[in-house]
């Protein structure tokens, strides 16, 4: 049997608490996005200013800015209904950033998964595969909660993937291109999900994987369980 010799991992649900993004980070951006808008000056025409934070919201549709009420309101609604929208992600990214460097927010990393990042990292290489942007992994994986600490743990990385970099994680062809981009074969990697349809299509490209069970994860049914190995703590794993 081939020697794993790296590992491909997944974030949410895998890594860290799937309720992460949800729980903490959007409510962090609505707590934030009052003081953010307060910032910038509406009209936003009328006046001469240049700041990242203006230059995103500019990106809005005229109709929804025409007030820091009307905006704070349409911007509200999108996080609501989790609208994929490139401006809001983007003016996440940015008052994220901003808690990170403050330290006010602090990713949640399982230990094992900590764990298994640094001390693997000796003999496998450490990829990274969400479908957030790999800007957000890097800034993730650079405020790891460690003992109260936010800590940097990038350094143990070897790459990072996203869906613009390999395409969507259902689909096999995305895990082709990242083990052709890393090239190593695929029976060398092991890829870790929470998710089976992205267990499936990692299988399905020739790649080791199992799937990942975390407290708050969706339960596998009977099937799945006879079908995947399945892990719930990464210091279990024979590598
Ligand atoms: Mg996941």
């Amino acid at each position: 049997m081939a020697q794993i010799t790296a590992l491909l991992l997944d974030i949410e649900g895998t890594v860290c608490p799937i309720t992460f993004v949800k729980d903490c980070l959007f409510p962090y951006f609505l707590k934030k996005l009052p003081d953010v808008l307060s910032l910038v000056e509406f009209p936003l025409e009328s006046s001469s200013q240049d700041s990242p934070i203006v230059s995103v919201i500019e990106g809005f549709p005229p109709e929804t800015r025409t007030t820091r009420e009307a905006l704070q309101d349409h911007i509200v609604q999108l996080v609501k209904n989790d609208v994929k929208e490139k401006n809001l992600k983007a003016l996440q990214g940015l008052v994220w950033n901003e808690g990170y460097s403050s330290g006010e927010i602090k990713a949640p990393l399982y230990q094992d998964a900590i764990d298994l990042i640094q001390v693997q990292s000796r003999n496998h290489k450490v990829y990274i595969y969400s479908s957030g942007s790999v800007h957000a992994q890097k800034l993730l994986f650079g405020h790891v909660d460690i003992n109260g600490k936010s800590t940097d743990i990038n350094g143990y990385l070897s790459g990072y993937f996203d869906i613009t970099t390999s395409g969507y994680k259902f689909e096999p062809q995305s895990y082709k291109n990242i083990i052709q981009n890393i090239g190593i074969p695929g029976q060398e990697v092991l890829f870790l999900s929470d998710n089976v349809k992205e267990v499936q299509a990692a299988l399905e490209a020739g790649l080791k994987a199992h799937v990942v069970v975390r407290p708050g994860n969706s339960p596998l049914t009977q099937d799945e369980v006879e079908k995947y190995k399945a892990v719930d703590d990464f210091s279990h794993l024979q590598l």
